[in-house]
């Protein structure tokens, strides 16, 4: 068995005509404007990340460099497919993945099942071997300038 761990943050900026959060694919409507490179799909991020260190291989900015024609506006599904074959070259399939995700607002808690059914799909596992958990940055400054996401994930031998 193999253990991995990942991290992604993404600056939000304030609009007044709001934005678009993008959760594992799940599209939510938010107060802000997520600045990314990509789609910025800080899950989808993290997870590519845990996944990949499990097996020893390079970080997703190392394999998918920001600032790169071919990653613009990318959909951050790809970059979770790629550390999921990568898993696979390997002979380890995904046993079970958590995550902490941390937003001030939206209030995540009525996307979970949503999230959880969308990273299954992904994942080829079961919704309940997909935990997640949201938190707040409980008013701190940074609540109005980032979100962010912990994952951590389990592999096992074919
Ligand atoms: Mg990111």
């Amino acid at each position: 068995m193999r253990i991995g761990f990942g991290f992604d943050l993404h600056r939000i900026r304030r609009s007044p005509k709001g934005g678009v959060l993008i959760v594992a694919g799940v599209k939510i409507s938010a107060p802000y404007k997520v600045e990314a490179h990509s789609d910025g799909d800080l899950v989808f991020h993290a997870l590519s990340d845990a996944i990949s260190s499990a097996m020893g291989g390079p970080d997703i900015g190392e394999k998918f460099p920001p600032n790169e024609a071919k990653t613009l506006n990318m959909d951050s599904k790809k970059i979770l497919e790629w550390a999921m074959k990568l898993a696979g070259q390997k002979f380890s399939l995904v046993n079970s993945v958590s995550l902490v995700i941390a937003a001030e607002e939206p209030k995540l808690t009525p996307f979970r099942k949503r999230i959880q059914e969308a990273l299954a799909v992904v994942l080829k596992i079961p919704t309940d071997r997909v935990g997640i958990s949201f938190k707040t940055f409980e008013g701190l400054p940074i609540s109005n300038e980032a979100i962010a996401c912990w994952a951590t994930c389990l592999l096992e031998e074919k």
